[in-house]
């Protein structure tokens, strides 16, 4: 079966940053399962998955408009640590969640203050060249439910959101 729109693909994968660093692997956490053609994975990995089949093995290279966008200067700001969702210790590099008027969002702390806290909105991987190796484990069409939610249920298509 040929990866198209709705079918669920199955896959594992390890991310590499352009000098070659290992950034993630599904090794760890399982295959990754999504609902091919409904914007769930990065719009440069979808694009190359399309009509591949179960056993292909691929190197895709995802440039950061393909993939999680370009850095923008101004996601950075300063915010006050009372509006940081159970903040902790705070330190520079520490991820926390921001309440904005748009609902909480995950930042990266830069500089913290006495009362604020500089944050990065920017996705740790914006602004990079992701080299994917992937290997695909399984293709199915997707269940009735997986179309009308718009995403995958896992391998097998039992209902869970975690
Ligand atoms: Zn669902």
């Amino acid at each position: 079966m040929k990866i198209a729109r709705n079918k669920v693909v199955t896959f594992h994968y390890t991310l590499f940053d352009e000098a070659g660093e290992r950034i993630e692997s599904s090794v760890e956490s399982g295959p990754a399962a999504y609902l091919h053609g409904r914007n769930n994975i990065l719009v440069g990995l979808e694009a190359e998955l399309a009509g591949k089949q179960a056993g292909d093995e691929l190197k895709i290279t995802v440039p950061p408009e393909l993939g999680y966008g370009l850095r923008v200067d101004d996601a950075v700001t300063r915010v006050p640590i009372k509006h940081l969702i159970k903040p902790g210790k705070l330190a520079a590099g520490k991820v926390v969640a921001v309440n904005t008027a748009s609902g909480p969002r995950r930042a990266i702390v830069t500089k913290v203050g006495r009362f604020n806290v500089d944050v990065d909105f920017n996705h740790p991987l914006a602004g990079k060249t992701l080299v994917f190796d992937v290997k695909i484990v399984d293709v199915r069409d997707a269940t009735e439910e997986e179309i009308a939610h718009g995403h995958a249920h896992g391998p097998g298509g039992a209902h869970d959101h975690s």
